[in-house]
């Protein structure tokens, strides 16, 4: 049944190509099929993981994390705390200290700023570039601190992004955005997949090496759809 759809749209698709009808309509119903088809596990790994909240109270000239320590839990950084919030204070230009289970920061620190920060660790420090899940580790090997997934087994270096801003990277990809990218690796159902740091970027059509100038059709989480442009 769903085969016989899937062929059926497919010559429509073909049908409104040769006539040289306008074919956005059917590419909705591409870009639907395009997402029906996305691997369950890639989606879930992509939704599965929320970096957690930071629980903020100011008091006085201090600000208090609340729930610090309960964020490294769930980050898998219980080893590596101290590199944790070494990198919240460095990136928010602040001192601090650990008290029993808060992070108390020496100066008045709005809420979203502490919330980016974490998002930058976890994307830079705990996220698998592979799979998207959180169960990581970091290892050193020599002076070149590795990512390693426990979930699938990838291993990275962990790259340090210099200076910059969770606002930039986000106004980095937006829909509407045209660029040119190389497809990393094909989907089961044959869709061209780019990792793009915390993106998942699929081009339905296209295989793998190709270099295709893509426009982004849609984001939803961290998985993008985009199609080739001329
Ligand atoms: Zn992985």
């Amino acid at each position: 049944m769903a085969q016989a759809e899937e062929n059926e749209s497919t010559q429509d698709l073909e049908m409104n190509l040769v006539e040289g009808e306008d074919v956005l309509y059917d590419y909705e119903k591409l870009l639907q099929r395009a997402w029906e088809r996305i691997p369950e596990d890639v989606a879930k790994a992509t939704e599965r993981f929320q970096t957690p909240k930071a629980e903020v109270l100011h008091e006085g000239k201090t600000t208090i994390i609340r729930n610090f320590v309960d964020i490294v839990q769930r980050i898998n950084r219980m080893d590596h705390m101290e590199q944790f919030y070494k990198f919240i204070l460095k990136e928010l230009g602040t001192a601090g200290v650990i008290d029993g289970r808060r992070l108390i920061l020496n100066s008045l620190v709005p809420e979203d700023k502490i919330n980016e920060k974490i998002e930058d660790y976890v994307e830079t420090y705990v996220l698998c570039s592979e799979c998207g899940r959180p169960d990581t580790k970091l290892e050193r090997e020599g002076r070149v601190l590795m990512l390693v997934c426990m979930a699938c087994g990838a291993r990275r270096p962990v790259k340090v992004k210099k200076s910059r801003t969770s606002q930039e990277d986000k106004s980095t990809v937006k829909v509407g955005d045209v660029m040119e990218v190389t497809i990393q690796s094909v989907g089961r159902q044959g869709d061209g997949m780019i990792r793009m740091g915390k993106y998942l970027m699929f081009v339905p059509g296209v295989g793998r090496g190709t270099k295709v100038k893509v426009k982004i059709e849609s984001i939803k989480g961290n998985i993008i759809i985009a199609r080739p442009v001329e």
